[in-house]
């Protein structure tokens, strides 16, 4: 393991292993099968590049993407380790050269996608030369309930059959126990060692916040917050991200859309900005971010309610893969509960697939509605023990909010929902309740009602925030016809007698969250310091320009701030530097050292 520990300084620059690495790198070194699950940013590639290093003949990868393969492989070739790639990206002889390079062992680590491996010919071919391992990454892609699902991924079994003394790892981020359990199954791996590794992101923040106008909240949020830093907002439409990108453009913000209906030559420009450019934010359906290593991600925002926890935090878990402070925040309303309940109920799938979808979203609204840690939930939904009840680091922590009782506002507000005929949504029980005289309430004469006007001590935000909450709690449901009109159930029967109380959450009132803030690097540049960093980034941009790479394969941020704190002034001390092993000091060190040495 001594051998392990050299490459992980020497050429990749960083002074110690992270969580399981090492013993997985062992196990697979030794020649073991093994599936790890780790979550986003753990450090999953070192698991199978390290080994690659250390086991004679050539590592061939399997990923479903193209960009991560092509992400991956810059990094290695940045730091001189002989890796290539091969995908439908390369001309046919571009492919071929490839291939012969590979025939005459000139490579430690081959990615592929699966669509060419698992071609007669590409087997015929790695037959033929020494086989260090075989990675299977994003493994949870076998998965065909989950929505990365790929087909080819299935026939991957092929490569245990044909290659039974070969070592096989397989990695993903998904932690559900279902899909663990699908991946073992189909590819084999019954008898492989399995690494768990806990899957708290604990540099991640996590906030749900009232939705009120979203734009506009997103807007503050990022202005007070994260200025100038990337980050990615999710929204469930095509239209909506188009739009929100649109929008936050013409105020000033370097916003652009993605989704499946663009074109890929538009879809693939804006993700290579993304990667390549400091603080660009990206609008996106869930159709990006599969495969987007991007390390620094400052923020992921939700304008639309996710509709599991697993697509939750796999999504969140974009933000902060660096390690470094990062939020993620998203706006949560009544229409979220509704709309996400309507297209299960009119989706035209299976009774079994309906209610596996009912049962996540329930889930996924618990969290949003929790009282307790947000981060101890999510965790214990992944079924991990966790010792602790509160992280510090999520916004019930930061600011718990209040349970009150609110019997009588629900109450008054069920007893509304009858007296109109149960043929209303929220907009105008509100408007009902607090006694808005509004073209429609006199329309229908519910100016005349009981209910009229006895919610005008309470502001429509407030009573938004109970609607939304007695249709999380199932007091309140919508008829199928999808018009919105909310229903009594079962349930608000007996809150209507009187014989069952309803503690609801009291309106936060949310400080500014940027006044709370300790981000993980909290104490402030100073003027000097600043502009090293700033002459830094300048730098990286440049040389990361110059080599056809994004900014983050030359150096993190993490990295950068190192040499700003400890400004080392000798190239053993630059050589200590988390993020500057040997390769990266031989190309960069002396360039590095006329920066640090005319700052001092
Ligand atoms: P994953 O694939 O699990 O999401 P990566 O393999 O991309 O994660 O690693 C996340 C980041 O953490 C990368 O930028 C990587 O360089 C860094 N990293 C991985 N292992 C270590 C380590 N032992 N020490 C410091 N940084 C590490
Ligand atoms: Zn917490």
């Amino acid at each position: 393991m001594s051998e392990a520990l050299t490459i992980l300084k020497e050429v990749f620059g960083y002074p110690a292993f992270r969580g399981q690495q090492a013993a997985v790198i062992e196990h697979l070194t030794g020649g073991g099968d093994c599936l790890v699950l780790m979550p986003t940013g753990g450090g999953k590639s070192l698991c199978y590049q390290i080994p690659a290093l250390l086991r004679d003949g050539v590592a061939i990868v399997v990923s479903p993407l193209i960009a991560l393969m092509q992400n991956q492989m810059a990094a290695l070739l940045e730091l001189d380790v002989r890796a290539a790639v091969l995908n439908s990206s390369l001309s046919p002889r571009e492919a071929a050269h490839v291939e012969q390079r590979l025939l005459a062992g000139e490579y430690d680590l081959l990615y592929v996608a699966p669509e060419r491996l698992l071609t007669a010919r590409f087997l015929a071919l790695i037959a033929r030369v020494r086989i260090a391992l075989f990675a299977i990454d994003e493994a949870h892609c076998v998965s065909q309930w989950g929505h990365d699902f790929r087909p080819e991924y299935i026939q991957l079994s092929v490569l245990h059959e044909r290659f039974p003394t070969i070592p096989r790892i397989a990695l993903t981020a998904t932690a559900d126990m279902d899909t663990r359990k699908e991946i073992i199954e189909r590819l084999g791996l019954e008898t492989a060692e399995i690494f768990v590794s806990s899957f708290d992101r604990p540099n991640i923040r996590y906030r749900i916040v009232d939705k009120t106008n979203s734009r506009a909240q997103l807007l503050h949020f990022i202005r007070a917050e994260h200025p100038n830093d990337a980050g990615i907002v999710y929204c469930l439409s095509r239209k909506k991200a188009e739009e929100t990108a649109f929008w936050l453009a013409g105020q000033g913000l370097r916003a652009m859309a993605y989704h499946a209906g663009m074109s890929l030559r538009e879809r693939s420009d804006h993700q290579e900005k993304f990667l390549r450019e400091d603080g660009v934010i990206m609008v996106a359906t869930i159709a990006f971010g599969m495969g987007i290593d991007k390390p620094d991600v400052r923020f992921v925002a939700h304008l639309d309610l996710p509709k599991s926890i697993e697509g939750y935090y796999q999504e969140t878990g974009r933000a902060g893969r660096d390690g470094q402070a990062a939020d993620a925040w998203m706006v949560y309303g009544l229409n979220d509960v509704i709309q996400q309940r309507r297209m299960i109920e009119e989706s035209e799938a299976h009774a079994r697939f309906k209610q596996t979808a009912a049962r996540k979203l329930e889930a996924m609204l618990a969290l949003c509605e929790t009282m307790t840690c947000r981060r101890m939930r999510i965790l214990r939904y992944f079924g991990e023990a966790t010792a602790i009840e509160a992280c510090g680091n999520c916004d019930i922590c930061l600011n718990p909010p209040r349970l009150h009782d609110a019997t009588v506002e629900v109450q008054k507000a069920l007893s509304c929902v009858y007296r109109t005929g149960q043929t209303f949504g929220a907009g105008h029980l509100i408007d009902v309740l607090r006694g808005s005289p509004t073209a429609r309430v006199r329309q229908w004469h519910h100016t005349r009602l009981s209910t009229f006007g006895i919610g005008k001590d309470l502001p429509e935000k407030a009573w938004r925030a109970i609607f939304r909450q007695i249709v999380a709690l199932g007091l309140l449901t919508t008829d199928s016809e999808g018009y919105g009109a909310l229903h009594l159930t079962e349930a608000s029967r007996a809150v209507l007698k009187g014989q069952r109380t309803v503690l609801l959450r009291e309106q936060l009132q949310s400080k500014s969250f940027s006044e709370r803030r300790q981000s993980v690097d909290s104490k402030p540049f100073s003027d000097d310091e600043l502009a090293l960093w700033e002459q830094l980034r300048a730098w990286r941009a440049k040389t990361a320009k110059e080599h056809g790479v994004p900014a983050y394969v030359i150096f993190h941020d993490s990295t950068l701030r190192e040499l700003v704190r400890l400004s080392p002034q000798t190239e053993e001390a630059l050589h200590q530097v988390a993020g500057v092993g040997t390769r990266k000091l031989e190309k960069y060190g002396e360039q590095l050292m006329v920066m640090l040495r005319n700052q001092s």
